[in-house]
């Protein structure tokens, strides 16, 4: 979940934990974008010197709602290159976890930004599918996450290749396995024009069949939109034979049972 920092979410962590609370949710996580090594590489993210804001708007929420279970996270973008930057940014708070996600597929095209849309017009869409697959798979081969983000996320805008995108998924999943690293299960989908989880219920039944743990995300950039369709997204879930998904507590993995 996010917080205002990254300047496109509304409400406070407090807000969310309170929502959260009415809800029965007994644990949640933020994970706001990460800052960038350069403030000015975009503006959708917080900037380097509010990182440590960010941290205390969670410990607030975590002393205000002693009930609730809060992580303290941060959604990285992976771009190749920024392995070093990501490593410093682990070190700086003792995280629950880092959940790595490629929104980039360029150094300035993020696919997901509705005002970067045009762009898809300028390529074809297998093109970046493959690049967008091939910069996951690095970040899951990275060591440096414990979840990768909203997996099929180029789907957002219905922009779908003709092409079968199998073998896409496939080494990035076998990768993920390898590397222990587990998937989310992203309910924004469901809110944007895809109208569908991340990932796709394909992806989800490959990776289980490849032993590929999962966690369950809201993605919530605002109050409203806490544990947003998590009963479908745990229908999913089970749908493809998903018995357990992971919970993550200073960086150490524990096997949680699905409700
Ligand atoms: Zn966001
Ligand atoms: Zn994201």
């Amino acid at each position: 979940m996010h917080t205002p920092l990254c300047r496109h979410a509304a409400g406070e962590p407090v807000e969310y934990a309170a929502r959260a609370v009415e809800l029965g949710l007994t644990e949640i996580g933020f994970s706001d974008h990460s800052p960038m090594r350069r403030d000015d590489f975009d503006d959708w993210r917080m900037r380097f010197d509010q990182l440590d804001e960010y941290v205390e708007k969670v410990r607030k929420a975590q002393k205000d709602f002693p009930q609730l279970t809060i992580k303290l996270a941060l959604e990285t973008d992976y771009l190749p290159g920024q392995e070093e930057w990501i490593r410093e940014l682990a070190a700086r708070h003792s995280w629950d976890y880092l959940i790595g996600s490629v929104h980039y597929v360029s150094q300035d095209w993020a696919i997901d930004s509705p005002y970067q849309l045009s762009k898809w017009k300028e390529h074809d869409p297998y093109e970046v599918w493959s690049i967008y697959f091939d910069w996951l798979t690095r970040a899951a081969d990275s060591g440096l996450f414990e979840i990768i983000g909203h997996a099929d996320l180029p789907k957002k805008f219905r922009i779908i290749p003709k092409e079968d995108c199998t073998s896409l998924f496939d080494k990035f999943l076998i990768t993920a396995a390898r590397k222990n690293v587990a998937i989310e299960l992203n309910t924004a989908g469901l809110r944007k024009d895809c109208k569908e989880i991340y990932p796709s219920k394909q992806i989800l039944q490959m990776a289980k069949d490849r032993n590929v743990a999962i966690t369950f995300g809201s993605d919530a950039h605002a109050p409203a939109e806490v544990g947003m369709n998590f009963s479908e997204a745990v229908a999913l879930a089970r749908g493809v034979g998903y018995t357990h998904c992971r919970r993550f507590t200073q960086r150490k993995v524990e096997s949680v049972i699905l409700q």
